[in-house]
């Protein structure tokens, strides 16, 4: 009869045992691997919101970040992006691009032509460079609004190029009393102070654009007169004093001149006195060359409540000789 009983295999004790402990072993040493490795993942995650949390009270106010966390906090991007003190920019704008063709046959279209650099107010500077002066631009300005919207098409980016930190005040004169330009820019010089810490003032009158980026609206260390060769006087200037149209002075400068005179009322005289005030505190007038102060002026028809002033001949001769405007207190909105 064949033998139908199971096949026992005789292991010897000593054998079983010793496999049951290898296995033991092996378990408690694959365990504490595991055990080892979710650790140092805790461990690197406890790291990440370390540093999370750290960013985020960066970003809210870094001035409360204590010295200790300061010295052992990784490097962090937070840090690698902060801004960094922007270089000054150059004397000279690389993307000055020389003469212009200005022309005013065709009426231009503003929202066609978007300046996406343009800040709100009509503020702009410049972004990978410091500006070297601050210029408000001050328009005197009534009834105008055609001519303002070609000198908006063609100064902005004219004075973008010139890498200015600038802002655009156009001072309108309410109502129909007879046109003071000179008191406007002495409404517009205080004005812009309010507003941002200026340190040049350019006076434009709102008809006349520079034919060539290079004649920069900025100040000098006298007072400058840009608008020195317009088409009117056939590119050149009218007589030698006249500082009309276009000029810069500094806040220095402006005051050293107590402002503007705020009593010429209607067209002409204002800025002869402007000129005599000017020479007669000891300073002369900068100017461009002949080529590069190329400007066009728009025609237009004399405005109404802005005749000519009789009355100006007789004032000039007094701003040199009547020392009433210098003893003004400043600011310059007195009188007039
Ligand atoms: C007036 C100035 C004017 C100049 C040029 C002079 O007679 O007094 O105000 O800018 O002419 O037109």
């Amino acid at each position: 009869m064949p033998d139908t009983s199971p096949a026992v295999v005789n292991i010897p004790g000593s054998f079983l045992q010793k496999t049951c402990t290898v296995v033991v072993v092996f378990c408690a040493i694959h365990l504490s691997v595991t055990v080892l490795y979710y650790c140092n993942t805790f461990e690197i995650f406890k790291n990440s919101f370390f540093v999370r949390n750290q960013q985020q009270q960066k970003h809210i106010d870094f001035n409360t970040v204590s010295p200790i966390t300061e010295t052992n906090a990784p490097f962090t991007e937070a840090e690698e992006t902060k801004p960094k003190e922007l270089e000054k920019c150059p004397e000279t704008s690389p993307l000055l691009v020389g003469p212009l063709r200005i022309e005013f046959s065709q009426p231009v279209d503003l929202e066609e032509s978007k300046n996406p650099a343009l800040q709100e107010g009509g503020r702009f500077t410049p972004q990978n460079c410091k500006a070297l002066q601050k210029v408000a631009v001050i328009i005197p300005f009534r009834n105008r609004e055609e001519h303002l919207k070609y000198w908006l098409y063609y100064l902005h980016p004219i004075l973008q190029r010139q890498q200015l930190d600038y802002g655009v005040y156009v001072i309108h004169q309410k109502g129909e009393e007879t046109f003071n330009r000179a008191k406007l820019l002495n409404v517009g010089y205080a004005e812009a102070l309010k507003e941002y810490d200026y340190d040049c003032f350019v006076f434009s009158d709102v008809d006349l654009i520079p034919m060539d980026d290079r004649n920069i609206y900025k100040c000098f260390s006298q007072p400058r007169h840009i608008a020195v060769s317009m088409d009117k006087f056939g590119f050149s200037l009218p007589y030698k004093q006249f500082f009309g149209g276009i000029s810069s002075l500094s806040k220095e400068q402006f005051e050293k001149i107590n402002g503007f005179p705020n009593n010429y009322w209607g067209w002409g005289g204002e800025d002869d006195d402007i000129y005599n005030r000017i020479v007669s505190k000891g300073m002369g007038i900068s100017r461009p060359d002949g080529t590069i102060g190329k400007c066009r002026m728009i025609r237009h028809n004399r405005d109404k409540k802005n005749e000519p002033n009789p009355q100006r001949f007789d004032r000039i001769t007094h701003t040199m000789t009547d020392n009433e405007w210098r003893w003004h207190k400043f600011p310059v909105l007195q009188g007039g």
